[in-house]
């Protein structure tokens, strides 16, 4: 546990299969250990059932104004995938490491345990904190409730900088998104009599046409200027799958979808939530006005605050004095990063690897952006260091 490099560690944490479904506390009893070896004391911030846990340590002095290294502890499935090598065994080969959660982000969270001895060793005058969370894969789910937790035990931190792959380049803004599973109930009839039914499928095609009216409405508004940042510089509101009805003569009685939202900074989650809402109000009571017992009923299955770009944030400016990138960046997937923001910490994405390998078979992180970390550490930890 003493010596351990980036590289160690990562392919530690990559034996441990934590795909979202599957609890990560062998991976966090690990993590614990190992930052207890260097007389860290860790806490953990469980899931309702108890099978999962996020995890936070700062490493220095007790006091405000420090730098948190964020990173999750989950990975995607990789069941149905090509993988040439097994996902959960760290496979190093022409320069690449391979397997599950490399990328997307283990690496990242490898590269800031690694840094523990180093700031443990430094004359911190700022803290080092490190944070670990779960589900981020299934709609970023595990953080809220340990930044919570992290604003209640310990002085806030000034920065939170997200690990999430961007190749070391500084993104400052990202899309926020929400999820709402939709049910309709509709009422079941011959469809020879149709007027007398409420068709679920048909009354379900009113919302998915409110969402194209929607598409259609962005595309052609004038987006401002952080929002034509963004590719598409419009929210998106999109349904990817849909089930419902038993036959082609029968009224169908149940619909269910879920409509996804992917906002842009201007516009906030919580009204697009409230617009999709009075549509539905809208659809129900006709609904209702040929059959009382219809009904529609919604389920918010993800809720992630955007990251909205600071001018002149702390966390940009360090996270370009630590990587010596300049430009700016925006990406249009949801991470902890907005939710981080929320809870007022100065946030950006900074991280090891390429998005494009996320999620993929064969997924993989150059050693190259692991010793890129190193450095990019050992900055930051001169950087807490400073007066
Ligand atoms: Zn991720």
């Amino acid at each position: 546990m003493q010596n351990l490099t980036a590289l160690d560690i990562l392919g530690k944490l990559v034996s441990f299969p934590t795909v979202s479904r599957e609890s990560n506390l062998a991976l966090v009893d690990w993590v614990e250990d190992y930052l207890a070896a260097h007389d860290v004391r860790a806490t953990r911030v469980y899931n309702d059932e108890g099978t999962k846990a996020a995890l936070y340590a700062s490493i220095g002095p007790e006091v405000e104004g420090g730098v948190v290294l964020s990173g999750h502890t989950d990975v995607v499935p990789v069941e149905g995938q090509p993988w040439e090598t097994d996902p959960f065994t760290l496979t190093e080969r022409d320069g690449r490491l391979y397997g599950r959660g490399t990328c997307d982000m283990k690496g990242f969270d490898a590269i800031a345990l690694a840094a523990v001895p180093k700031a443990r060793a430094a004359n911190l005058k700022r803290p080092l904190q490190i944070a670990l969370s779960y589900d981020e894969e299934v709609g970023c789910l595990g953080a809220p409730r340990m930044i919570a937790d992290m604003g209640r035990t310990m002085p806030k931190a000034a920065v939170a900088l997200i690990g999430e792959p961007s190749n070391w380049k500084v993104v400052n803004g990202h899309k926020g998104g929400i999820g709402i599973a939709t049910q309709l109930r509709g009422h079941e009839v011959h469809s020879s009599i149709m007027h007398r039914g409420v068709n679920a499928v048909m009354e379900a095609a009113r919302l998915i046409d409110w969402a194209n009216r929607q598409n259609e409405a962005g595309r052609a508004g004038q987006p401002g200027p952080i929002d034509a940042l963004f590719d598409p510089p419009w929210t998106t509101v999109h349904v990817g799958t849909i089930q419902g009805g038993t036959a082609d003569n029968i009224t169908a009685r149940d619909c269910r979808f879920v409509m996804g939202f992917r906002c842009i900074p201007s516009e906030t989650v919580a009204d697009w939530r409230a617009r999709y809402l009075d549509e539905i109000a809208r659809v129900e009571a006709a609904m209702r006005a040929v059959n009382p017992e219809a009904r529609i009923d919604t389920d918010i299955r993800f809720d992630v605050p955007g990251l909205v770009p600071e001018p002149h944030g702390d966390a940009e400016a360090l996270a370009r004095r630590l990587t010596g990138d300049n430009a700016t960046h925006v990406v249009s997937y949801a991470t902890e990063a907005g939710q981080f923001q929320a809870a007022g910490y100065s946030s950006v994405i900074v991280g090891p690897g390429n998005i494009a390998q996320a999620h993929q078979p064969n997924e993989w992180l150059a050693v190259s952006e692991l010793e890129a970390g190193e450095a990019f550490t050992d900055r930051l930890i001169a950087h807490l260091a400073e007066d």
